[in-house]
């Protein structure tokens, strides 16, 4: 469920024209709806209250501080995969002992400051992050918290460049060798085993490869314990799909995947953490672009302000974003191709669409792009990044500005040599 609908033929974010936020902003630009990021921390966290679930937002999905700060006073706490991540989740006011570590590089630096904050737990990827891991502890005389994150070797049906949990995949450690990797971690004195974490993809589609992991991660939960690991945590990591077309797959519903967990975990003692990114933020943002040319060739394309440095999904995983116009035109569907300006063939929102055809200077909206959208883009070709708005009810506010030009020079500099 979203908050973008059209109100006498014209989209709205919330209450708000997206004609007016553009007059003021300028295109292209994100617009999230503080009421649907809202509802989706809600509904998720509502359809796992019976396991009192530990909800850390995937920080990666969306890093606006705004968003951030709006999502943690929801009782969220967050994800982090580097030390900016973390410095953004403290800055929006996320309490250290609400965020989890993940991220196969952690380098030295990072772990001394996330310990130095107090975070809740490392999810270790290797041996040889634990064993780096107790060194730094052991400099700052601390001990870390942390889970092992195993990799269970399911396929998780996505697209392969989003897929974590197969063996192929750099992510975590195999399984089978967890327990001896847990044997480790039991003789490093500055490492205080929590718990296991797993991660096994992103936007999946179907519950059963989440089943199969968390099955397998019972398992493992059941074998440590008898062993004598104390395991009193697991993180069931992230990854529940959105629509994102309509009359596209329908990912399973957050009630059902609450039900399906409660249902696993209905006889677990200890704690549950889960990372939702995408479920939270895609389908609360969208990126406004404007229409500069239609071009007439061997398809007529539908030429825009805003390309795959704004939105990276598209070209980089082949995703589609629902195209429409803001201001809804009554001419007879064409077949269109979308694409932006950049010097990329890559650079295609989508290919043969049948849509009204617009008129040079319209508003054009590409939805559910508040995961992985924003948080991805870069100034590739040296356009400036798009800024960033949240609208609440008949309100909205820049939550990250335009930069300007001289902005986009002033960090370069002419060798001393010069
Ligand atoms: C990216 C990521 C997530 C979030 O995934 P979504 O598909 O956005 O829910 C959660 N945990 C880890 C470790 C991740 O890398």
């Amino acid at each position: 469920m979203d908050h973008f609908s059209y109100q006498q033929g014209i989209l709205h974010a919330e209450g708000v024209d997206l004609h007016r936020i553009a007059a003021e902003v300028g295109t292209p630009f994100y617009c999230y709806s503080q009421a649907t990021l809202v509802h989706h921390a809600k509904v998720f966290t509502q359809a796992l209250a019976s396991v009192n679930p530990l909800v850390c937002f995937a920080v990666k999905a969306n890093s606006n501080l705004a968003v951030l700060k709006l999502l943690g006073e929801a009782g969220l706490g967050a994800d982090v995969v580097s030390e900016g991540e973390l410095r953004r989740a403290l800055a929006a006011g996320i309490a250290a002992h609400k965020i989890v570590f993940s991220g196969v590089g952690k380098t030295r630096e990072e772990m001394a400051f996330a310990l130095t904050a107090g975070i809740h737990q490392f999810n270790v990827e290797s041996d040889r992050e634990l064993l780096l891991l107790n060194e730094v502890a052991r400099d700052l005389q601390m001990k870390a918290p942390i889970a092992l994150r195993v990799n269970p070797d399911v396929d998780a049906g996505t697209h392969a460049k989003i897929s974590t949990g197969k063996a192929e995949n750099k992510f975590g450690i195999a399984i089978d060798v967890a327990p001896s990797v847990y044997a480790l971690a039991q003789t490093l004195p500055h490492i205080m085993v929590r718990g296991v974490s797993v991660h096994i993809g992103s936007q999946l589609t179907s519950l059963e490869p989440f089943r199969a992991a968390y099955v397998r991660v019972k398992e493992l939960v059941q074998q440590l314990r008898a062993s004598g690991v104390p395991i009193r945590s697991i993180d069931l990591g992230g990854g529940l799909g959105v629509p994102y077309v309509s009359g596209g797959s329908e990912p399973p519903l957050p009630l059902e995947y609450g039900a399906m967990v409660s249902a696993l975990f209905a006889d677990w003692d200890g704690e549950l953490i889960f990372e939702p990114g995408r479920l939270i933020a895609a389908n609360a943002g969208i990126l406004i672009g404007r229409v500069t040319y239609v071009k007439q060739a061997a398809r007529t394309y539908i030429i825009t302000d805003t390309g795959m440095n704004d939105l990276m999904r598209p070209a980089l995983y082949d995703a589609i974003h629902e195209t429409v116009l803001v201001k809804q035109r009554d001419t007879a569907p064409t077949s269109v191709s979308v694409v932006g300006p950049v010097c990329e063939s890559s650079d295609v929102f989508v290919n043969d669409v049948s849509m009204p055809l617009p008129a040079e200077g319209d508003l054009i909206a590409f939805r559910s792009a508040g995961a992985y959208g924003a948080s991805m883009s870069n100034s590739y070709n040296s356009r400036l990044l798009a800024p960033e708005v949240l609208v609440d009810g008949a309100q909205f506010s820049i939550i990250r500005k335009r930069p300007t030009y001289a902005e986009m020079l002033q960090d370069e500099q002419m060798p001393e040599w010069h």
